[in-house]
């Protein structure tokens, strides 16, 4: 359910990493200059998905693994709104992976951050689909969320931080949340986030953390050169962070698509949104998006 009810203290364990986000998008959105009631937080299923509970503004928790398209209808219900989705790895790479390839490709103007601590932190500190091989008992590869997002060819912006740099996060959430604003599409924003109960990764990874916008030949418009950047970075042994795509070129969102094809669409309290009154638009719709 929506609501914009007053915060709830945090239940996360003192020194969760999610902390560290949820400070940042305070700071972030309080910087672009956005009012409460024009920010709308859609959690996830997990520790993470509540972070909506502890922020004074609009929220909604999602079914599992469904957070972006019901992120996506928000924003497309009322294109005015700031929509952020907000989960963990579990939810978000697991249940909700055919959701998150499908969200670059829709390319909606709203910001995804995925806390990643490499554990179902909530369910006691299972293996999830990010953790390493041995964790747990985990036999499989660990899935990597930026390489896979850079090898879709859309004009998103993508980045990956760490809760022990809030300073870095605060700043990539300024810059995606005015990314989003000025519409010009998808952001994603995955955090390592540590799960200081199951899987206290903080001291580690604070020592394997790397900018890449220090390295040489960094260029975030360059998707191709900012993969063999991140994996040259991993053969070392150390986790790239920082943009890694920053498009040079505006695309297109498919907000942008829906208000060319239904001009008068202002939100859901003035717009008829019913199918037999929009069939011919949505079906334009759906075919310039395909
Ligand atoms: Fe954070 Fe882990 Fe505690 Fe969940 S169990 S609140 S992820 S530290």
């Amino acid at each position: 359910m929506v609501d914009s009810a007053k915060p709830q203290a945090s239940t996360w364990c003192p020194g969760c990493g999610d902390f560290g986000v949820l400070s940042s998008v305070k700071k972030a959105a309080a910087e672009v200059g956005i009012p409460p009631h024009q920010l709308v937080l859609v959690g996830g299923i997990g520790c993470s998905g509540g972070i909506h509970n502890f922020l004074e503004i609009n929220g909604l928790h999602a079914l599992h693994g469904r957070l972006l398209p019901q992120a996506i209808g928000v924003k497309l219900a009322n294109p005015k709104l700031t929509v952020i989705a907000a989960g963990g790895d579990g939810d978000g790479y697991a249940i909700g992976m055919g959701h998150f390839m499908h969200a670059f490709k829709k390319n909606a103007s709203i910001l995804y951050i995925v806390m990643n601590n490499e554990t179902y932190g909530l369910t006691k500190g299972q293996a999830s689909p990010t953790s390493q091989l041995g964790f747990e008992g985990n036999v499989e590869a660990p899935f990597d969320a930026i390489l896979t997002a850079l090898s879709i060819p859309v004009q998103n912006y993508l980045a990956r931080t760490f809760s022990g740099d809030p300073k870095m996060m605060t700043q990539v959430l300024v810059e995606a949340l005015k990314f989003n604003r000025d519409g010009k599409g998808f952001a994603f924003i995955e955090d390592l986030s540590p799960c200081v109960t199951y899987n206290d990764t903080f001291k580690d990874w604070r020592a394997r953390v790397q900018d890449v916008s220090k390295l040489p030949g960094y260029d975030p418009s360059d998707r191709i050169k900012m993969f063999e950047l991140c994996r040259s970075t991993m053969r070392e042994g150390k986790i790239p962070i920082g943009v890694m795509h920053r498009p040079k070129a505006d695309g297109i969102s498919l907000e942008a698509l829906e208000l060319k094809l239904m001009p008068d669409h202002l939100g859901p309290v003035d717009s008829d949104l019913s199918v037999a009154t929009n069939r011919a638009a949505y079906q334009k719709l759906l075919q310039l998006s395909a």
